[in-house]
């Protein structure tokens, strides 16, 4: 089975890490917060450690599900960092949504591992069912060899293409959602105007051509303004960030996402940062 280092027991880790230990799997965790690690041994097994090169040492697959660039560039190259535990061959998986360019740079200045992008989509409640799609990037090998692992909390998991192609798979992923979002605001908001019996009108045209998992999933609860749950405000403007960045390297055109990165500005600027995604109609009057 193989031992495995899993770094970043947060919202997405944790969950992905417990179906790793119910599938078998031996763990040696690591997280920036030991307490988390601590308690996730105490629960599930595992080893907790005090460093991600502790974590790293005996393991032959490194996962990690942090935060940005630097938390990534961090646990894997910095002072204690993994890689300089793991033995030639290794398989390390990376979940963390970064930009493209630095997953393309590990994979190119490591070549002795076999380097996975493999960020998800499926959120929080994804991640504790073990349904997320994931989009990877690297080799055929370090696709076969991490598909096992996977398989335990990845409903959809796809290669995309080479290194840095699973970043820009969630970009696009990221772009859709966005005008998806900023669309179903400005409908209900006239809706909400326009007097409309909302639970009626989310009843018939969730069945029809607007159909889509935020009207399924987050229609209602913009309506009654519930926002405490899901994916984090800050969160997508990192990501849009990150979209921003690769768009004017690559010259794509994308008017409605820079919009909409601002209007999630505006929701921060109200206090939202934590909240859901969907609490971009709060900016509507
Ligand atoms: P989270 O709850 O904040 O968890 C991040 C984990 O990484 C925390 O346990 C944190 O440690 C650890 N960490 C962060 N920076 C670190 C560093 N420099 N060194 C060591 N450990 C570090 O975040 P999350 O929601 O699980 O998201 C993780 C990744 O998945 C992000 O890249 C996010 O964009 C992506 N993602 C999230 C969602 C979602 O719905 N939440 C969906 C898709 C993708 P502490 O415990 O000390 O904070």
């Amino acid at each position: 089975m193989g031992t495995i280092a899993f770094i970043g027991l947060g919202v997405m880790g944790r969950p992905m890490a417990r179906h790793l230990a119910t599938a078998g799997h031996s763990l040696r965790l690591y997280n920036r917060t030991p307490e988390k690690a601590e308690c996730f041994a105490a629960d599930h097994g595992g080893i907790a450690c005090a460093t991600p090169l502790e974590a790293a040492r005996g393991a032959d697959i490194l996962i990690t599900c942090v935060g940005n660039d630097d938390d990534v560039r961090q646990v894997t190259e910095g002072v204690e960092g993994a890689f300089q535990a793991l033995p030639d061959g290794a398989l390390f998986i990376d979940h963390s949504t970064i930009s493209a360019r630095l997953a393309r740079e590990l994979a190119d200045n490591h070549p002795r591992l076999h380097c996975l992008d493999a960020p998800v989509s499926g959120g929080q409640a994804g991640a504790e069912a073990g349904q997320l799609a994931i989009m990877c990037g690297g080799s055929q090998a370090a696709f076969e060899a991490a598909r096992p692992f996977l398989a335990a909390y990845g409903r959809k998991v796809v290669r995309i293409g080479p290194a840095g192609h699973g970043q820009l798979a969630k970009m696009a992923n990221q772009i859709a959602i966005a005008g998806v979002v900023q669309g179903l605001s400005e409908s209900l908001h006239f809706a909400l105007k326009a007097g409309l019996d909302t639970d009626a009108l989310i009843d018939a045209i969730g069945q029809g051509a607007a159909q889509s998992w935020q009207m399924d999933n987050r229609a209602r609860t913009m309506v009654e303004g519930r926002f405490d749950f899901g994916f984090a405000v800050d969160l997508m403007r990192k990501d849009l960030g990150l979209v921003l960045e690769e768009a004017r390297a690559n010259g794509s055109s994308l008017p409605l996402a820079a919009l909409v990165d601002q209007f999630y500005a505006d929701v921060q600027k109200l206090g939202g940062g934590r909240d859901d995604t969907s609490s971009l109609i709060r900016r509507l009057p």
